[in-house]
């Protein structure tokens, strides 16, 4: 894996006592030169980094250590905790639209290379804590986008995914979701949570509804999770 050391000089210090849980994956929406660029500029006025930024031959940059806190997530939440820029590292993917490009079979390589040396570095970061941007913005962001091969990547240990055939949960689906680590819906609808799942786990139908396969996708989660939260 060929590594490139691009210093961004955005970033903070890593709050004591918390360890780095949680792996963030996202989307550039931009060329890569641009993204290197944005996410290395302390001029703007909304500050933007992540860790790495992935091209699509591969080629990965290095802008922010990790021990050091990069400003990728924003407003987010994740198994109960919020402002998850504190305890994760961000990866941004050089793509301009996850919804409608593919993501190169070496860009996915060089991903999945780059992710398993972050987990073997932070222990904590086990797999259902692998989590899109729009897992922990729902609504807010969609990224990395309906493309991207999160089935691919699950056998790599990069997420989970969901084996057919499960007793669909029943009741509140919006309780559920949370057990899984999904946000409450707060300033959003809960249809918001549920496609944010589905962008996930079911991506060739985003409709927001609670329908059976979706419950069921959900209910075989919880249970490769042993159901806890
Ligand atoms: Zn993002």
């Amino acid at each position: 894996m060929s590594v490139v050391d691009l210093p961004s000089p955005n970033h903070a210090p890593r709050p004591e006592g918390l360890a780095v849980d949680v792996l963030v994956l996202h989307y550039t929406e931009l060329p890569l030169q641009e993204s290197l660029d944005i996410l290395r500029d302390a001029a703007r006025e909304l500050r933007v980094s992540a860790h790495y930024v992935l091209a699509e031959d591969g080629t990965t940059y290095r802008l922010v250590p990790e021990d050091r806190v990069a400003w990728h997530a924003g407003r987010s939440y994740w198994r109960g905790r919020e402002a998850l820029n504190a305890t994760s590292i961000g990866v941004e993917i050089v793509n301009l639209h996850g919804d409608r490009h593919d993501y190169p079979p070496r860009q996915i390589a060089a991903l999945i290379d780059l992710c398993r040396g972050i987990m073997g570095r932070h222990p904590a970061i086990v797999a259902r804590n692998v989590v899109g941007h729009s897992d922990i913005a729902p609504k807010r962001k969609i990224d990395p986008g309906l493309r991207f091969p999160w089935r691919t990547l699950a056998p790599a240990g990069l997420g989970l995914w969901p084996r057919r055939g499960a007793v669909p949960v029943a009741g509140e689906i919006e309780a559920a979701l949370q057990r899984f680590g999904y946000p409450p819906a707060v300033d959003v609808a809960p249809a918001d949570i549920v496609m944010a799942f589905q962008r996930r786990y079911r991506p060739d139908r985003v409709d927001g509804v609670a329908d059976p396969e979706t419950r069921a996708l959900l209910a075989d989660l919880l249970d490769q999770v042993g159901g806890a939260p």
